[in-house]
């Protein structure tokens, strides 16, 4: 599940406000099981005023909201996404992906998009994912 692409949709379907903030993602059910469905949580953040993380986002004592994407869902957010732009739904039509960050260079790495092989199209995806037309 492209989190990126399933954020999206949910800023959408429940109309969330532009300062609405994800953070948490959690996959169901646990224990290396196949994935049925992603639980996000998140909120419109308050900004911290003082202290070492000054400046950075907090949710402390703020309402959160879970939603909820499942597999079966998501696919039908991919199609949609797919018919809607000509994009590959993984790199969303960059057609690079990230390989590797480096957290002390701050350096990231990367690389062509495996699920389209590089190009960022829709037919790309395709070509590399089976997916009949
Ligand atoms: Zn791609």
């Amino acid at each position: 599940m492209n989190l990126k692409l399933a954020e999206a949709y949910l800023r959408k379907a429940y109309s969330l406000p532009e300062e609405f903030w994800f953070a948490k993602w959690e996959c169901f059910p646990k224990a290396g099981r196949e994935t049925l469905y992603v639980e996000f949580t998140g909120g419109v953040p308050k900004i911290l005023k003082s202290g070492p993380r000054k400046g950075r986002k907090t949710l402390r004592g703020i309402p959160t909201r879970t939603l909820i994407i499942s597999t079966a869902e998501y696919q039908r957010i991919e199609a949609d996404y797919i018919a809607d732009t000509g994009n590959c739904p993984k790199c969303m039509g960059d057609g690079n992906e990230v390989s590797r960050i480096d957290f002390v260079s701050k350096e990231t790495t990367w690389r062509p998009c495996v699920k389209c092989n590089g190009t960022g199209t829709a037919a790309g995806f395709e070509a590399m994912n089976g997916v009949a037309k």
